[in-house]
């Protein structure tokens, strides 16, 4: 088996443990043993990598990637885009987010039915490079709700597939089933900019959020909402909706509800996708008038005092941040650990861990994946300097010394390399 030998890091483990002088030694896909600095291991053979002083920690994981969400201007970009095309382009994003440092995605919709499948089928034989990725079914939607890009004269297509009726619902679903996805996406509430069905409006009937979730039920697949109204995302829990986007306009009852399901639900409020929208919008014609500004800074606000709310009651929320639109593309993930941070009350440790140790249970490999642990996959960052200290520094793919997932070098570069020497922070 090859093995892999970190020296001269400090690991950041991802159990909330300060960092500490260690060795880590990789066998085949696991970390096989994790030594204090000076300490022997068993490493005969073994390839070395010094980390030069350097944070060795777990891989990132998104927990809302659109990989076929190619940096679009709008929905119909998606619909325009024709399969073939869109294959190699998604393909694309997933090299993208593995060289962001970001090992694990948990896909939050494909924009086409199979794109997540064939994608995934490809990073797993190893012919391409990309993130353990579990796989999402387009967003599954009802006339006039998010996705619908239709009009009635015009026929076009955007990222959802249109239902109406619990049995439109139950058949695609199952439909998607048999296609290979592990997440059926629902959009149960409007949207932000979505003039005909707002953020506040929950546009799915009970009874077709109860049809998908009793697909997703029989077939062991979990259901994930673009939940932001304070009914959908209580309608969401009642049928047993397992990962909530958004969540932003939730209240005092569906506060209570995600606190009492927290043990099995997981949030992740996409905070990036709005203040990326508010800074860089209108350079690409969105967002421009004073009324959109308004209602995105309302929903911002929201989505700030909703996130506290629910940190103080330890519902797991997790960064991942709607990234695939060209005013936060894929690659700039990385952000949402800052606002994390800066917005939402996280300390930099508290944002690692969330989108480390809470994405290894996200992802659904609780005690083996999110933790550099003995026994546990090896999906490992070398970063240059103590993120700690300055989470930004993780959206700096200079500072990315080595990526490695399952095992796998995917690019390491040596931190004596002229070219990182003189490349600034
Ligand atoms: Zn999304």
């Amino acid at each position: 088996m090859p093995k892999v030998l970190f020296k001269n890091v400090a690991v950041l483990d991802g159990t909330g443990a300060s960092p500490f002088a260690a060795q880590v030694l990789v066998e085949g896909n696991r970390i096989a043993g994790v030594v204090p600095e000076g300490a022997t291991l068993a490493a005969e053979g073994a390839r070395v990598v010094d980390g030069n002083g350097g944070t060795l920690m777990p891989g990132l994981v998104e927990s809302h990637a659109h990989l076929s969400f190619t940096d679009i201007r709008v929905g119909t970009d998606l619909g325009n885009t024709p399969p073939e095309e869109h294959t190699l382009r998604t393909s694309t994003s997933a090299r993208i987010l593995l060289e962001h440092g970001f090992t694990s995605c948990v896909s939050a919709a494909s924009a086409k039915p199979r794109l997540d499948v064939a994608v995934r089928a490809a990073i797993d034989a190893g012919d391409i490079p990309g993130p353990r990725l579990l796989t999402a079914s387009p967003e599954l939607t009802v006339t006039s709700g998010l996705g619908d890009a239709r009009l009635s004269h015009i026929y076009q297509e955007s990222f959802a597939v249109v239902q109406d009726g619990p049995d439109g619902f139950r058949r695609y679903a199952r439909e998607m089933c048999r296609e290979g996805v592990d997440t059926l996406k629902i959009n149960p509430s409007g949207d932000t900019l979505l003039p005909r069905a707002r953020s506040g409006q929950t546009v799915m009937t009970e009874g077709e959020i109860a049809a998908v979730c009793s697909v997703g039920a029989a077939l062991g697949r979990r259901v994930a909402g673009h939940a932001r109204s304070a009914e959908s995302v209580k309608l969401c829990l009642r049928h047993g909706v397992q990962i909530i986007y958004h969540a932003n306009l939730a209240d005092e009852e569906a506060c209570d509800l995600l606190e009492a399901h927290k043990d099995r639900v997981f949030v992740a409020p996409t905070v990036g996708w709005i203040v990326a929208m508010l800074e860089r919008g209108p350079e690409f014609g969105r967002a421009c008038e004073r009324k959109e500004r308004a209602i995105l800074e309302s929903e911002l606000e929201a989505t700030i005092e909703t996130m506290r709310k629910l940190k103080r009651r330890a519902v797991r929320v997790l960064p991942g941040g709607d990234y695939g639109f060209a005013w936060n593309p894929n690659g700039s993930n990385a952000r949402d650990l800052e606002h994390f941070v800066s917005l939402l009350g996280f300390s930099p440790m508290e944002a690692i861990l969330a989108a480390t140790k809470s994405g290894g249970e996200m992802m659904m490999m609780q005690g083996q994946l999110g933790q550099v642990r003995t026994g546990y996959l090896a999906d490992l960052l070398l970063v240059r300097g103590n993120p700690l200290e300055d989470v930004r520094i993780l959206q700096d793919k200079r500072r990315l010394l080595a990526v490695m997932k399952d095992g796998v070098l995917f690019n390491y570069r040596a931190p004596q390399c002229p070219t990182l020497r003189s490349s600034g922070n």
